[in-house]
């Protein structure tokens, strides 16, 4: 069975893409079958720099996010990006504690929930990234582990709305290996858990993307799984052609 819940499709560009990529955008934008915006919302995240080009003159079914924010809104904090510099640039949502920024940075869940907050404040609506390393699924601590960073990195006052989970196994991430469907259930199912047990009612609304190595030839799989209610998608949302074979998964 489908999501009961709003798919949600995201791509994360990372370090990639230049102001060339417009081309590519309008390619998403075009080919997109108009069926999709019935049942699920498309969001690219290029990096901050390029943001206001694409958000300007947008049109169409696309909208932007950020990949991160520091969480001030201004002040002495060299090289960051606060929430509200990313809604004045267009954008509608922002990723937070991408396993690379957890390892690239040192972010812990302390950290990415006061950004969780910052972004509230902006009027963005956060991505939470949650997942573990290979050691942790070997030994068998898959969900603990998830439990525990949707618990410590989510603050209180999260409805449907207003939050989005990704889990996305570290392991997965740009290497083409995914877990099973019942592993991508089983680890659903204790984050939707977790979710319903903090934010009753307003817990069964809040999307779960699943991330790491989605790809035309397995989004559906994917998609069809129990609380799996879109994708976070990295390499394969860079090219028009990948990025809408996930999309049109959905149809
Ligand atoms: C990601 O980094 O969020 C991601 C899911 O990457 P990829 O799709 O390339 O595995």
């Amino acid at each position: 069975m489908g999501s009961p819940r709003r798919i949600l499709i995201v791509g994360n560009w990372k370090m990639n893409g230049s102001r060339q990529s417009r081309q590519e955008l309008d390619a998403m934008a075009a080919g997109l079958d108009p069926a999709f915006s019935e049942k699920a919302d498309m969001l690219v995240c290029p990096p901050a720099v390029l943001l206001a080009g694409f958000t300007e003159n947008a049109t169409g079914p696309i909208r932007f996010g950020g990949q991160d924010c520091h969480f001030n809104e201004s002040g002495a904090h060299t090289g960051d990006i606060s929430p509200e510099m990313l809604r004045e640039a267009g954008a509608v949502a922002v990723i937070l504690g991408h396993s690379e920024r957890r390892a690239d940075h040192g972010e812990g869940d302390a950290v990415v929930k006061a950004k969780v907050k910052s972004a509230w404040r902006a009027g963005l609506l956060p991505i939470v990234c949650v997942g573990e390393t290979l050691a942790e699924r070997d030994a068998n601590e898959a969900s603990a582990v998830v439990a525990r960073q949707v618990r410590q990195s989510i603050p209180r006052g999260a409805e449907g709305g207003n939050l989005v989970v990704a889990y996305e196994p570290i392991w997965a991430i740009g290497t083409g290996r995914i877990p099973t469907p019942e592993d991508v259930a089983q680890v659903h199912n204790t984050i939707r858990n977790v979710l319903n047990e903090r934010f009753g009612e307003e817990g069964e609304k809040i999307r779960i993307l699943y991330g790491g190595s989605v790809k035309p030839d397995n989004a559906k799989t994917l998609l069809a799984i129990p609380n799996v209610d879109g994708a976070l998608v990295g390499g394969a949302s860079l090219k028009a052609n990948d990025f809408l074979g996930i999309a049109h998964a959905v149809l």
